[in-house]
């Protein structure tokens, strides 16, 4: 078997119940796959939003608030218990965490950029499970605009990973919304970030999460312009991680350029 490295993304959606709190078995679940993978001999680097999803959870809001401050506050409070699960639930199973909080600004300053790649490659060279996120409290930019999806594919540009797994609240990639028209289908590979292909993205994704499909697109681009595939895929189910780690056909595979 080749090692690989597998940069794996998973949105507020696949790791929140609707009322914001934690949903403990999806995480569990995503901890024992990506353990598992390790288990193999592979290499893994999470990037983990639902900060913002499980501070609404703490203080018992039901409404992602609109206003930047508010959301820097509950992403503050909700990224203490989010990686505290995660620790558990990886000790459990046999590996450490690492959290690395990113911000994209700071990816783009050389020094640091180098700096933040040598970090990521002494945690995996630990066996360590580094798990990211945006660095929400001082990324006003990012909040308001910025997503985990695009983070994830500059992660994976930043470690040189071999693919990146984004797990979504939807199966793949579609050629119309899924959730308005019954006659949607999911397209198993995209070749090329065409005109067509980026008008079927819509609009934005669910109530507790940032990204939709324009992000994931987004991600895509940037993944396959830098050499690496991506795999969009259904967060409901890690164990297709499995499946995509094999070669089989799940989701929606971007090619790479
Ligand atoms: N960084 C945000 C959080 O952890 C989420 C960003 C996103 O949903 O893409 O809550």
């Amino acid at each position: 078997m080749k090692k690989k490295r597998f940069v794996i993304k998973v949105g507020t959606s696949s790791l929140t119940h609707k009322n914001g709190k934690l949903d403990l078995e999806r995480i569990e679940k995503l901890v024992r796959v990506i353990a598992n993978v390790k288990n193999a001999g592979h290499e893994v680097v999470l990037v983990s939003s639902g900060a913002i999803g499980a501070g609404m959870g703490v203080v018992g809001l039901e409404e992602r608030p609109a206003s930047t401050k508010e959301k820097q506050a509950l992403a503050a409070i909700g990224q203490v218990g989010l990686l505290a699960i995660y620790d558990k639930f990886f000790k459990e199973y046999g590996y450490n965490t690492g959290q690395v909080l990113l911000t994209k600004f700071i990816l783009d300053e050389e020094t640091r950029y180098n700096s933040a790649r040598r970090a990521f490659d002494s945690m995996i060279k630990y066996g360590v499970v580094p798990i990211v996120n945006e660095n929400d409290v001082i990324s006003t930019y990012e909040i308001e605009f910025g997503d985990n999806d695009t983070l994830s594919a500059y992660v994976a540009e930043l470690v040189r990973a071999d693919l990146l797994i984004v797990l979504s609240d939807i199966d793949g990639f579609y050629d119309a919304d899924p959730r308005q028209n019954k006659a949607a289908r999911i397209i198993p590979i995209v070749k090329k970030i065409s005109d067509e292909i980026k008008s079927f993205a819509g609009a934005e994704g669910s109530s507790r999460g940032t990204g939709g499909m324009k992000t994931k697109l987004k991600a895509a681009d940037y993944a396959t312009r830098h050499g690496i595939d991506m795999v969009l895929t259904n967060g409901n189910s890690p164990e297709n991680i499995y499946k995509i780690i094999k070669g089989e056909s799940i989701g929606t595979l971007f090619k790479r350029k």
